[in-house]
């Protein structure tokens, strides 16, 4: 055949338009490039301009393009008519859908605010929702951080006062070491791998601290198979070892934590364990040059680590002794911890010893001048170049709140927070707890509460109880079961409500957060839980469920009332400083997100939808004085909203459009944000980017922009007071008291120097028959449920395997394509599995919400997602086994409240291969019919 020419065109025109937003594939909120060809998503790129991701773009973020056609994006608004569960809805206008839900919601407020519960999943908008329900007045919200990671945020915060993640990241152009603790694929995501880039260019090395060697810690220098729940103890025996060594930053300690504050020793004085302070409330220290008490950041102080204090007859000690006689004990020595933590104490050895190599030998200077709190000048800033990161795997556990205290306290310990090559702080943050708001629950008729409904407890008397002690909160937030819970308890609502403990509600009001499967504990009891009726009315014992989604998730069958939400590249979104910005350490930023599309569907976005529920409701803020509306919409209430004078969601273009940060709103601000790519950056100075805590140009920056209304310089918590405040509430101390049930785990487990205890429940029994730990990782390419109905990223991920580790693998025989029935002491699942060699040799696992149930989220019934993918969820409980006293006390950390998803025990024994895995559920019809 003859060879003829044709013409190819090697760079086709892929738009007519581009739109630079933000990305909404997971929460890391990289800048994107739309392309857009006639008005429909041609292609997404990674916008090379912004600050979070610099062009990269990840395969969540491509298959954007496949989320904004998803067959099961909800198309109208929805009101149940068939019984919960079944499916059975019919189409309403927007105008029945609020006048309905205001109905429901009116009298309540008027009557008993309370009884509206408002929680919401993985938005990015909790300075709004947040808002919304203060001005409703139920004390009854929160977002989902109670069952992600609020341990890490309040162990960061209480200690340092900032956090992994979204709030600090390491050092990555300076650090020579990172140390990466539970850190699974997803949370994270570009900027990590990003960052481990850098690193591996200079040679930087990263260690893997993680029982499952997959995504960054496959890619690791080294890799720590450590057994789940024992970072805790392996952290205090590294601080044994350096402090043994003598290798810890004994300047740092002294200058910018309180480890030379004074402590009263007396066991029988009511201040036991409190600090010295002065008569404005100071804490004290000795200084060094005139050996006596004075406040700790006076003006040339020198605090001493050495000496203590007899005054009116007590001994006060500093901090440091207390901390150095806890830790120098031979049970944190590597050789007593190695068999818990499954580490060979050599190696525990070698890590302390590189620890100390790294960041003593290997220090480095930058010659830059600046000016601490008490006024010293110092001419370099010294940086100890060891980084460290940590996420949900070692969060999740009933002891992730004082495993992660121990984190930070081992990073202070070497000089490594806010120095050059350590871990660095993001705007909004340093940002000590007593700069966050207390919680407020009180509930008044037609009022709105008096403050934000989350914040940082510092002592009993800040905990939300009714007079007679009961939890003012349906979660039981910010009780004496978990008294500093900032980030609420969201895995307990739907228990609580159906319970009527400590009350009965009538509304809840979810918004995306799929509470009906992969978000919740026990799946088929809330599913019970969701659909029982009381016996004498007949009615649903939840009365009434609101819920707003963009997509037909699990949750959508067991509402009555649906709100169908925007894709993301169809609203407008805020990513604000009054909430979770996209700051990186060296520069404060935030973004928006902006209709790039137009919905082609009778949806709106869940934002603009509580704006008009408020001005329905006659909620303050929401209604001008004459009762009209505040805000047309979201984009209005983003431009013209002020929190503080002067002070809106976005920093940029105020004012007369060049202020920024403070500044009366400008109408054009949403515009100029578009016209800079979707975000604004605004840089600190060179002199202020290290030691923010202490540094007063940092700190001043901070007051210009708006982040403080006055410098609030801080000293670091190695010892925690507020927590020791709760212990000698505990010992019977002070007006508030705990209920005696409580009294012994306040004093045990709120110790305010780090400690490590057995995960709850974890005990010899439990151990015996269930004797594998089981785990979930959320795998790189998918975010939660979202992903993994994605057309394309199911490619990926179909369907999830049961990974088993070597040992139990040749004991129990399996080969391919067998499968395994897998028990806790809560229920049983019948699953397929797979080898998996680098893994602990005690624990499986597999990645998490990749299981579907049949007929959700508009995949075909027999997709591999409902019949081979499956949840661990069915195997845990919100509550632990009754323990002697009868109590049962829900399976979260006892301090904050967090989910303890990881605390999972099983057991595994070969099974004949079922149809499907089990346990199956009946298809869910689709809400608005058809069968695609
Ligand atoms: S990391 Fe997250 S935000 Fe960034 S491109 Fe990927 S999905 Fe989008």
């Amino acid at each position: 055949m003859r060879h003829q020419d044709t013409f190819l065109d090697l760079a086709p025109k892929l738009s007519d338009r581009t739109a630079k937003t933000t990305c909404y594939m997971c929460a890391c909120r990289c800048g994107i490039n739309v392309h857009l060809k006639d008005g429909r998503v041609a292609y997404i790129e990674g916008n090379r301009d912004h600050p979070v991701n610099k062009g990269v773009l990840c395969a969540k973020g491509a298959a954007g393009i496949m989320q904004v056609t998803a067959p099961s994006r909800l198309r109208a608004p929805l009101r149940r008519v068939g019984p919960r569960g079944s499916g059975q809805f019919e189409e309403i206008s927007w105008d029945e859908a609020l006048e309905t839900a205001t109905a429901w919601m009116a009298p309540l407020r008027a009557t008993a605010p309370e009884k509206l519960a408002f929680f919401t999943g993985r938005d990015q908008s909790q300075s709004l929702t947040g808002w919304w329900a203060q001005q409703f007045g139920t004390p009854n919200y929160a977002a989902h951080g109670g069952f992600c990671s609020v341990n890490m945020a309040a162990a960061g915060i209480y200690t340092m006062g900032g956090a992994f993640w979204e709030f600090g990241q390491p050092d990555w152009e300076r650090t020579k070491l990172l140390l990466l603790f539970g850190v699974a694929e997803d949370h994270d995501s570009n900027p990590i791998k990003m960052g481990l880039g850098k690193l591996k260019e200079r040679g930087a090395r990263v260690i893997g601290i993680n029982p499952i060697r997959t995504g960054y810690n496959a890619v690791a220098d080294d890799w720590i198979a450590i057994t789940p729940g024992t970072d805790g103890l392996l952290i205090l025996s590294l601080i044994h070892c350096l402090l043994t060594a003598g290798k810890i930053d004994l300047d740092y300690l002294a200058r910018y934590t309180n480890a030379p504050v004074l402590v009263n020793e007396d066991p029988a004085s009511p201040e036991h364990g409190l600090f010295l302070r002065d008569d404005a409330g100071k804490p004290l220290v000795m200084d060094r040059a005139t050996g006596k008490p004075m406040a700790f950041d006076a003006a040339g102080v020198k605090p001493d680590l050495a000496h203590g204090l007899r005054r009116a007859g007590i001994t006060h000690r500093p901090v440091f002794q207390l901390l150095a006689e806890r830790y120098l004990d031979p049970s944190y020595a590597p050789e007593a911890v190695a068999q818990r933590c499954g580490i060979p104490a050599a190696r525990i050895h070698a890590l302390a010893a590189e620890l100390a190599r790294v960041a003593f030998d290997e220090a480095i200077e930058i010659d830059q001048p600046w000016t601490d709190f008490r006024g010293e000048r110092h001419e370099k800033m010294l940086g100890r170049p060891v980084a460290m990161h940590a996420m949900r795997g070692i969060s999740a556990h009933s002891n992730g709140f004082q495993t992660a205290r121990a984190l930070h306290l081992l990073q202070i310990l070497l000089g490594t927070v806010e120095t050059p090559g350590g871990f660095r702080f993001k705007p909004p943050y340093p940002k000590p707890p007593e700069a966050h708001p207390k919680p407020h629950a009180t509930a008044t008729p037609g009022q709105p509460l008096k403050g934000p409904h989350l914040g940082y407890p510092m002592g009993p008397e800040h905990l939300a109880l009714a007079p007679d002690g009961t939890p003012q909160r349906i979660d039981k937030a910010f009780s004496w079961e978990n008294p500093l819970s900032p980030h609420g308890l969201m895995h307990m609502v739907i228990a609580n409500a159906h319970a009527g403990d400590p009350y009965k509600i009538d509304t809840l009001f979810l918004y995306m957060a799929n509470m009906a499967w992969n978000s919740s504990m026990s799946t088929g009891r809330v599913i019970e839980m969701l659909t029982d009726k009381d016996p004498e009315t007949g009615e649903y014992v939840i009365p009434r469920i609101i819920y707003s989604d963009a997509y037909s998730s699990e949750m959508v069958a067991y509402a009555d009332l649906i709100l169908p939400d925007t894709t993301y590249l169809e609203r407008h979104d805020c990513i604000s400083l009054l909430d979770r910005p996209i700051s990186e350490a060296d520069a404060a930023a935030d973004a928006i997100r902006w209709p790039v599309i137009e919905a082609d569907r009778d949806v709106r976005g869940f934002q603009s939808v509580l704006i008009d529920l408020g001005a329905k409701l006659g909620l303050p803020g929401f209604v001008t004085p004459d009762g009209a509306p505040a805000f047309t919409d979201y984009a209005d209430y983003i431009t013209r909203h002020e929190r503080r004078p002067g002070i809106g969601p976005l920093m940029g273009f105020r004012g007369d459009g060049d202020q920024t940060g403070r500044g009366a709103p400008h109408p054009d601000q949403l515009q100029r944000y578009i016209d800079n790519g979707g975000f604004f950056t605004h840089h600190i100075p060179q002199a202020a980017q290290y030691y923010k805590p202490w540094n007063t140009a940092y700190q001043d920056w901070a007051v210009e922009l708006g982040l403080y209304d006055s410098p609030q310089p801080y000293i670091f918590n190695l010892y925690l007071e507020p927590l020791r405040r709760f212990q000698l509430a505990a010992d019977g101390h002070g007006p508030h008291q705990p209920p005696d049930h409580l009294r012994e785990r306040i004093r045990t487990m709120m110790d305010p120097l780090p400690i490590w205890y057995a995960p709850l429940g974890d005990d010899a029994d439990t151990a015996q028959d269930f004797p594998l730990h089981a785990l979930t990782q959320r795998p790189m390419a998918m975010y939660h449920s979202w992903g993994s109905q994605n057309a394309w990223l199911r490619q990926i991920h179909g369907h999830n395997p049961l990974y088993v580790p070597t040992n139990i693998w040749a004991t129990h025989g399996f080969a391919d394509g067998d499968w395994a029935r897998l028990t806790s002491p809560h229920g049983s699942i019948t699953v397929p599995v797979a080898h998996m060699a680098a893994l602990n040799p005690n624990t499986v696992w597999t990645w998490n919400a990749i299981g579907k149930r049949k007929g959700a989220w508009a995949l075909s019934e027999d997709a591999p997602e409902a019949t081979k993918g499956f949840l661990l969820n069915h195997l845990i409980h919100e509550l632990l086994p009754a323990r002697g006293d009868g109590h049962r006390w829900s399976n979260s950390d006892p301090i904050t409240g967090q989910a303890a998803w990881f605390d999972l025990r099983v057991r595994i024994e070969k099974v004949t291969a079922p149809a499907e895995v089990q346990p199956n559920f009946p298809a869910l019809a689709r809400p608005h019919g058809g069968t695609r």
